[in-house]
């Protein structure tokens, strides 16, 4: 991506949080002023290694500091779920334009991001191909004339599996998802159906829709990123191979479509478009989310924080597949949600929330 506009991108900053293998061929390759590491010990080795021509920066504090360098125009955030709240709100004040690929952001803090970026005249640009997708539908159009948005999703690697076996799922099969290959996190939330759920709370912040105006719809082969119905009737939809350079050139060049490496469709080639609705009793996370996205205020927050903390104990192998679900709902059920939350309110939900769930583990395991 980078290397294809080299006349319009260059990187400035580069954060890793321990992948150094990876982050050490970057910094030969796009030479960039400063990095960011988890933490000292990272910090010390890479330091070695390096020729002191690269700033060093550490943990949270070390990208909340490179987002709102006066040297960055555009923050690209791909952190993995809450820690990408405070980086982004960071930018946002320091009048960066986000690209933003980590949904948990909205999903928290929507009501916060969303007003912070108005208020400091910032574009959120959405990397996640639904949403790049809904965007690009939009282009040119009247939004109150919009009567819904249909978000396609993959259905996961369980969509044929019958609910009986989800209890006996494994880690390795959650893992293997059909069409895309993504990071742990978002390939179990994928699994679980949550990952459309979140995007569901996500297309509410960026496009300004009341629930009843996002529905979901199984398309599992990916090719239609999502659509827009209009009150007319008249439906827009995205479609290409599903390729995530797509979306993030979009982000990054918006609104310019110059040539890209993307493989282009062939429709020699016998292709087939289906769609069904998914099956909710199944995937119950999709109706957990719109539940919490009712409930406003913290409910969509404590919606993340007990997925984040269920999808990890279920990698580590301490509860079933079908205790995801289970356990949000528990959360949910016995949360009093704060209808305008601010920063704080939403840290402290989002600790008492993971701490929650753990002890109630603890104790299941106990007893
Ligand atoms: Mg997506």
């Amino acid at each position: 991506m980078i290397d294809a506009f080299p006349g319009r991108l260059r990187v400035r900053y580069l954060t890793a949080h321990k992948n150094i293998d990876l982050l050490r061929e970057q910094v030969a390759r796009f030479k960039p002023r400063g990095i960011v590491v988890a933490d000292n010990t990272i910090a010390s080795n890479i330091r070695s290694v390096t020729d002191g021509s690269v700033e060093i920066l550490v943990g949270m504090e070390g990208l909340i500091e490179v987002a709102r360098r006066p040297d960055v125009d555009i923050v690209v955030n791909a952190l993995v779920g809450f820690a990408g709240l405070q980086p982004t709100l960071a930018a946002i004040e320091a009048g960066k334009d986000i690209a933003l690929a980590n949904k948990e952001t909205l999903v928290v803090a929507g009501g916060l991001v969303t007003q912070a970026a108005r208020r400091h005249g910032v574009s959120l640009r959405p990397i996640d191909s639904e949403h790049s997708a809904i965007l690009q539908c939009l282009r040119g159009e009247d939004h109150t004339t919009v009567h819904r948005i249909v978000l396609t999703a993959s259905g996961g690697p369980f969509l044929n599996l019958p609910q009986e076996q989800f209890e006996t799922v494994t880690v390795a099969q959650a893992l293997n998802h059909p069409t895309w290959n993504m990071g742990n996190k978002i390939t179990i939330d994928s699994a679980t159906m949550m990952n459309k759920g979140l995007e569901v709370i996500e297309a509410h912040w960026l496009f300004d829709l009341s629930p009843e105006k996002i529905d979901v719809v199984i398309h599992p082969q990916s090719i239609v990123h999502s659509m827009v119905e209009f009150e007319d009737g008249s439906i827009k939809a995205q479609l290409g191979i599903p390729d995530m350079r797509l979306p993030i050139q979009y982000a990054l060049l918006y609104p310019d479509r110059p040539a890209s490496s993307v493989r282009k469709m062939d429709f020699a080639a016998s292709r087939e478009l289906t769609f069904r609705p998914p099956e909710v009793g199944k995937f119950r996370c999709i109706q957990l989310a719109y539940k919490a996205l009712n409930l406003a205020g913290t409910a969509p927050a404590v919606l993340n924080a007990s997925n984040e903390a269920a999808v990890q104990l279920f990698l580590e192998g301490r509860i079933p597949f079908t205790a995801i679900p289970a356990l949000i709902e528990e959360a949910l059920l016995t949360h009093s949600p704060v209808s305008t939350p601010t920063l704080e309110d939403i840290v402290r939900v989002d600790g008492e929330t993971r701490t929650r769930v753990a002890q109630q583990i603890a104790s299941m395991h106990l007893s």
